[in-house]
């Protein structure tokens, strides 16, 4: 005998019944944009689609979490300069560019996150660019959350270096850029000779920060957007801005 505060009625017994059998349904099947792995006879051992990769990183974007991670590692970046820039003699920050000082969001975007060097841009036609001829638009905005962590390393009177694999052909459109966006009254702008190539970033940024300290500074901060940016020493801390839309080895 059932006692009667369990009792269903039979309608309500049917509901159950159907939702519990809908619930079974999409585990083992599945929607039809998502899926269980053991839906279909495959292998695990692929890397990560390159399309849901995409999808992803647009929706990192569109949802304001890449930003909001931005504002997250540039006010602990800002907060140490505060705590640290008066106990140094002649203190500095080594800023990375693409990614860092500088969004790349529109030809993320416009390049569907391809990432070709060569190759013409015109903005009149809805086709990809090239990233070089992009970068010779320079038309950039600021991050605006590096762009509040240079502000408050100048009002400390902490000297700002900008180092970035950016050829020296791209310098003019670079450093008009820079200082459009409110980059004004940094020290000094590292960039790669036009016919060098490194095989990893840090082969050059590494020993362009040695070269700041010879020259008297100490580095109390590096920050960029990719590790390649920030391995090799040569800086007391080193700040690792979100950037899941391409890697520079
Ligand atoms: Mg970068």
């Amino acid at each position: 005998m059932v006692p009667s505060r369990l009792r269903l009625p039979i309608y309500k017994c049917g509901m159950l019944i159907g939702l519990v059998g809908l619930i079974l349904f999409t585990r083992s099947h599945g929607s039809a944009s998502s899926y269980d792995q053991d839906v279909f006879v495959t292998v695990a051992s692929q890397p990560i689609n390159v399309g849901d990769a995409k999808a992803a990183a647009l929706a990192y974007y569109n949802s304001g979490a890449y930003q909001r991670d931005l504002e997250a590692v540039a006010v602990q970046a800002a907060g140490s300069i505060d705590s640290r820039a008066a106990s140094v003699n002649r203190p500095a920050l080594v800023l990375d560019i693409d990614e860092t000082a500088l969004s790349n969001w529109e030809i993320l975007k416009r390049d569907d996150f391809g990432r070709s060097i060569a190759g013409p841009c015109d903005l009149a036609i809805d086709a990809p660019c090239g990233w070089a001829a992009w970068d010779q638009l320079g038309r950039d905005p600021a991050s605006v959350p590096t762009l509040h962590v240079f502000q408050r390393a100048r009002a400390l009177n902490v000297a700002v270096f900008f180092i970035t694999g950016r050829h020296e052909s791209q310098r003019a459109a670079t450093e008009r850029n820079l200082r459009s966006v409110g980059y004004d009254g940094y020290a000094d702008l590292y960039m790669t000779p036009d016919d060098a190539h490194f095989a990893s970033a840090a082969d050059f940024k590494a020993p362009t920060r040695a070269k700041i300290e010879q020259i008297g500074y100490t580095i109390i901060e590096n920050m960029g957007d990719q590790p390649s940016d920030l391995l090799g020493g040569h800086a007391e801390k080193d700040y690792l801005l979100p950037d899941p839309f391409y890697r520079i080895p």
